[in-house]
């Protein structure tokens, strides 16, 4: 049996960018799906194309680390930039997310007058510009040159950001804003929960910062669906899909694995699926220990996917904030993606939306088939509703080829019912899971790892996997 380098398990994000960047190794990625991608996959249902979760692609950009892999790996990739990042409604106000400052706090004072709207909006985007600089920033545990250069990039991080690194984002706001309205509290709350999962009572004010400025920085819709990004990032990978990992076996110096439908030999396995995982892969007692120890984090998704049979001109992308809780979801919010008109594929019969909100993974595992289905379409139905108030023009009866997936769905195709990992936040910046483990040849990538959830997010985790694994 060959002996492998390195053996990635799953093609998600952190999966397939660690992959593009160690294709000259001896390397093969073994995803269990037909498509490509985890939670950003794409996927074809009634002879129409959507995408199941992520919409945005954001970090193309200059100096940016999700641009350097992109690179790296010669990707040519077909984007179109949404000049409007997200159009927010709440409570008959518009407020565009627009990557140009002043248009933006234009905006904002109109939706929400406050004289320091300035210096608050400023601020934010400062820190999350440098935090973006930051050269050496790393978070990794298991041996002395990772503690060093963690400890090297929370120095760093101290210096450059002081207070901003730990003091609460919630103080920060009243400090500044004063008392806001519950309105203006929730919109902010509202765009934090999509970019770091929680909200301003749990971050510092450089986590706030850094949720709050994604739509400063480019976002791009991709063409032909999010799917064709890790094409490209694998054009040059060996990858066997549909191929599952049952079992991995930790041998003298090396891991023997277990799939489907073969068994491998490798040096070195990276982990793309959740951290939460991966305890029942192994049989060694050591291991299974390790990975019991990280709590669950139940942060899920509920998920619309449709076609709409429109001649509109729509933005890309839209939230919409609602004064109370969707029905069994934990946020007031949903976020809803169109696709493109011009987009052959996506929009080739019909528009292709992905509607999502949050919701508790945990939840929907404990019902019964009848409760599961009614709670299912209770919020299904919710939200359809809810999206024909605020888009007058479009009638129920446009909308077609109707699904929705909760946890359970993500658990039966992409062998995760969470999204996302615990939450950055003051109290647990230390206890991260790190990509290295205290395993030789064992290690972790995506989002439930060090740095957290989104391109950016599995990116920078990559870059600092990317180290330890070429030590
Ligand atoms: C609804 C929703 C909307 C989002 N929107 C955005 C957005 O607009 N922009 C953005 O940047 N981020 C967004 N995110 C976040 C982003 O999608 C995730 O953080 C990211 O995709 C997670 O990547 P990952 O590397 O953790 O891998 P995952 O997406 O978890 O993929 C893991 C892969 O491993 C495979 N796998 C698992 N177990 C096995 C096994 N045993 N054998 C073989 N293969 C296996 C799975 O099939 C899967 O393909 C969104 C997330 C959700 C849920």
């Amino acid at each position: 049996m060959k002996l492998y380098d390195i053996l990635v398990i799953g093609s998600g994000m952190g999966g397939s960018m660690i992959a593009s960047l160690n294709k000259n190794r001896d390397l093969l990625v073994l995803e269990k799906e037909q498509n490509l991608g985890g939670c950003a996959s794409t996927f074809k249902r009634y002879g129409s194309y959507f995408n199941a979760g992520a919409t945005t692609f954001v970090g193309y950009e200059k100096n940016h680390i999700v641009k350097d892999i992109f690179d790296k790996a010669e990707a040519a990739l077909d984007l179109r930039e949404s000049k409007i990042a997200i159009r927010v409604l709440q409570n008959g106000k518009t407020i565009d997310r627009v990557k140009d400052f002043e248009q933006f706090l234009e905006k904002i004072d109109k939706a929400y007058p406050n004289k320091n709207n300035r210096i608050f909006w400023e601020k934010i985007k400062e820190l999350d510009e440098k935090f973006w600089q930051l050269q050496k920033l790393y978070y990794a545990k298991y041996s002395f040159y990772s503690y060093l250069k963690t400890l090297n990039s929370f120095l760093e991080l101290f210096i450059k950001f002081r207070t901003y690194s730990f003091k609460s984002a919630k103080s920060f706001i009243k400090e500044v804003l004063g008392e806001i309205s519950k309105e203006y509290q929730n919109f902010i709350d509202s765009q934090l929960l999509i970019t770091l999962q929680t909200t301003s009572k749990d971050l510092s004010i450089l986590s706030m910062a850094i949720g709050l400025s994604y739509p400063f920085h480019k976002v791009f819709y991709v063409n032909e669906g999010m799917g064709e990004l890790f094409k490209e990032l694998l054009k040059d990978v060996e990858v066997r899909k549909k191929e599952e990992v049952l079992k991995i076996l930790k041998e003298k110096n090396y891991f023997r694995v277990i799939t489907s439908k073969s068994e491998y030999k490798s040096l070195n396995v990276v982990l793309n699926s959740t951290i939460y995982d991966c305890a029942r892969f192994f049989e060694d007692k050591k291991i299974k220990e390790y990975y019991k120890k990280f709590t669950f984090s139940d942060q899920s998704a509920f998920v619309l996917n449709f076609n709409l049979n429109s001649k509109e001109e729509f933005l890309h992308h839209y939230q919409i904030i609602l004064e109370k809780n969707i029905p069994n979801t934990v946020s007031n919010s949903f976020f809803i993606s169109l696709s493109d008109k011009e987009d052959k594929k996506m929009s080739k019969k019909a528009l292709s939306v992905t509607i999502s909100t949050h919701t508790k993974a945990l939840f929907w595992e404990d019902l019964s088939f009848d409760e599961y289905k009614t709670k299912k379409e209770e919020t299904q139905n919710f939200i359809i509703d809810s999206f024909l108030k605020h888009f007058k023009s479009v009638k129920k009866e446009d909308i077609i080829n109707l699904s929705s997936a909760t946890s359970k769905t993500f658990k039966r195709y992409i062998n995760r019912n969470n999204c996302g990992g615990s939450p950055v936040t003051l109290k647990n910046i230390f206890q991260i899971p790190s990509c290295r483990t205290p395993f030789k040849g064992l290690y972790n990538i995506g989002d439930t790892v060090f740095a957290g959830q989104g391109w950016p997010g599995v990116a920078l985790g990559v870059k600092v996997l990317n180290e330890e694994i070429n030590e």
